[in-house]
């Protein structure tokens, strides 16, 4: 979401003439932060004072994104930035930075007005990416309001704003002129989409998607078990231009800790969903998890990891649990030691790397598309990229096989790397 905003804000300054360039000279610098984790929020506020020092007496910097809207009126007080602007504001900084440099008046922008919200969708915004010309990040809805008992992200991105689908429709089918042919659909919880505006629903708005000449993969995130269903699944199934993988985030296999975090399902609606999915074919499951939730009792953990194992899921982004100032169990009692939540966490990540290698192991022989996304930094004669299926995979190749579609066959795992070779 934040390299997707990330390029909403290079577009604004781009189109009023600003040129990229070091930070050193720079007259603008422009930091996008994250609030997620309370290690991200410091490091941002480090980088914003660091650049503050070397702007002192000339440039302006500017601290974007979610850490803004937290605390954006302290980053102002402490004078580490010039200008604080939320989510809401992405798009229009160069209009922003246009007004402040008329009469210094005004430099917070933190509204989460509904009637504030820049749009995501505009022609203009449709120009070459940086990173990989063949794909593109399109956000769907922006927000959430399941206000899950940890997380910031409803406290500093606002209430769910699901975008007009057609709008949606007819920016992904400007996007192909310009060399794109991968998109990835991006919301807090896209399972939701449609549901503040009764527009239709996301399976809906896949197929749609799926049925545009000139995409050929299509990936989402994130879904959320509450909202994910069968449908989906059944479209993935029969369509063969979405990616087969789904992110599924578990977050802890306790039905209290669940409870508890106001994730909304219990353990055995998510292995109903994950059996569905299973039934479906070959689709790679990835899922979030959280260790050390406030009051997680062994028992529990070892539940958790019990449920991992026997789910044995592709790959997991896994957490300690990081208290975010203003969230709901961040006043919990029964906050863990850092020393319990780190040695669950290793448990887990130990746990995990097993299966995520042996479910590699499982696919030697087997072929699927890949795009291939860069020259591999170990050998000058070898590129990765990234399958249907999501799954990261090296095979032999040169720069001018970036950003082109392949078959490959699974030769071999080495560590956690998929090697295979062109078919
Ligand atoms: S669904 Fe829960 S975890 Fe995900 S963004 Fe919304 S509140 Fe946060």
């Amino acid at each position: 979401m934040n390299i997707s905003d990330s390029e909403l804000i290079a577009a604004s300054l781009e189109k009023e003439g600003l040129v990229k360039m070091d930070m050193i000279d720079a007259d603008v610098v422009v930091f996008n932060t994250c609030s997620v984790r309370k290690h991200a929020e410091d490091r941002a506020v480090a980088r914003l004072r660091e650049a503050k020092a070397h702007k002192r007496k000339r440039g302006i910097v500017i601290a974007a994104g979610c850490l803004s809207q937290h605390i954006g009126t302290r980053l102002l007080e402490d004078k580490i930035c010039d200008i604080a602007v939320g989510p809401y504001e992405s798009p229009n900084i160069a209009q922003i930075i246009r007004e402040f440099l008329k009469d210094n008046s005004r430099n917070l922008f933190i509204s989460s007005e509904k009637d504030d919200f820049a749009g995501r969708l505009h022609p203009s915004l449709i120009m070459r990416p940086e990173r990989e010309h063949w794909h593109r990040f399109v956000t769907i809805t922006h927000g959430c309001e399941n206000f899950c008992t940890y997380c910031i992200v409803p406290h500093v991105r606002g209430p769910l704003i699901s975008f007009n689908s057609e709008e949606i429709i007819d920016f992904i089918k400007q996007l192909p002129r310009s060399g794109v042919f991968e998109v990835t659909l991006l919301g807090q919880n896209v399972n939701q989409f449609g549901q503040d505006n009764g527009d239709i629903s996301f399976c809906q708005l896949l197929e749609r998607v799926s049925t545009i000449p000139g995409i050929e993969k299509i990936n989402f995130m994130t879904s959320h078990p509450k909202d994910f269903n069968p449908d989906i699944i059944r479209q993935i199934a029969n369509n063969n231009t979405i990616a087969r993988s789904i992110h599924l985030p578990l977050q802890s296999g306790s039905d209290e800790i669940l409870k508890r975090m106001n994730r909304g399902y219990n353990v055995k609606h998510y292995i109903e969903l994950i059996d569905s999915i299973r039934q479906a074919g070959d689709i790679a499951i990835t899922t979030d998890l959280i260790v050390g939730f406030p009051g997680e009792t062994e028992e529990q953990h070892k539940e958790s990891m019990a449920l991992i194992k026997e789910i044995g899921y592709d790959d997991a982004y896994m957490y300690a649990y990081s208290p975010r100032e203003g969230t709901v169990s961040a006043k919990y009692d029964m906050q863990l030691s850092k020393e319990t939540k780190n040695r669950r966490l290793t448990e887990l990540i130990t746990m995990q790397r097993e299966i995520t290698v042996s479910r590699l192991d499982n696919l030697i022989g087997k072929k699927e598309k890949i795009v291939v996304e860069r020259v591999s930094r170990k050998n000058d004669n070898e590129v990765s990229g990234k399958t249907f299926s999501n799954r990261q995979a090296v095979l032999a190749g040169s720069r001018d096989d970036i950003g082109k579609i392949f078959t490959i066959e699974y030769e071999k795992v080495n560590g956690a790397t998929l090697y295979g070779k062109k078919v």
